[in-house]
């Protein structure tokens, strides 16, 4: 958006309120950029849309969630998992010098990553299967024929890349 050289705009004689509200987009529009470009330059932010962050707003995982303990706790457990900071057996296996076993400690099937964790592990699926199925019935609507594509590769699902790709083409 362009906006009026300063002296321009107040030769027009705008109103207060016409004035605070182009200062306050203006300053938003700054910081929104700024934000997103140094957004795309952090690794650890890679999962995150950062097409979607915006200046004055807060991010859907703690816009959604709820006012009491229980919830809170579970958007800062989707924030750390958002931002890969959430550690799973296999990070506390990285850490530990290999004392650690990564295995999963739910289901026992392979090394607890942040893939298996969100889509893989058997144990977790009647926890998994109703966003899953939430998650299917809005890609259909976004992309019909999408959701099928994917199902056969379930960590395609935890790949931000893919999304970028599929969801825009
Ligand atoms: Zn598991």
């Amino acid at each position: 958006m362009i906006y009026p050289h300063a002296t321009t705009f107040f030769k027009t004689h705008q109103g207060k309120l016409t004035w605070k509200e182009l200062v306050k987009r203006t300053v938003n529009s700054y910081w929104d950029n700024k934000l997103k470009l140094e957004a795309a330059s952090k690794s650890s932010l890679k999962y995150v849309d950062i097409d979607r962050l915006s200046i004055g707003k807060t991010h859907l995982i703690w816009s959604s969630a709820g006012q009491n303990t229980h919830a809170i706790t579970k958007a800062s457990i989707k924030c750390r998992m958002l931002l890969g900071v959430y550690t799973l057996q296999a990070n506390r296996h990285k850490f530990n010098q290999y004392e650690v076993e990564p295995t999963c400690p739910l289901c026992k099937q392979g090394p607890e990553d942040r893939t298996h964790f969100l889509v893989q592990c058997q144990h977790l699926t009647s926890i998994r299967q109703p966003f899953i199925d939430a998650l299917s019935k809005a890609i259909e609507e976004m992309s019909p024929g999408l959701y099928q594509q994917i199902t056969p590769e379930p960590t395609q699902l935890t790949r931000r890349s893919y999304w970028n790709v599929r969801l825009v083409t």
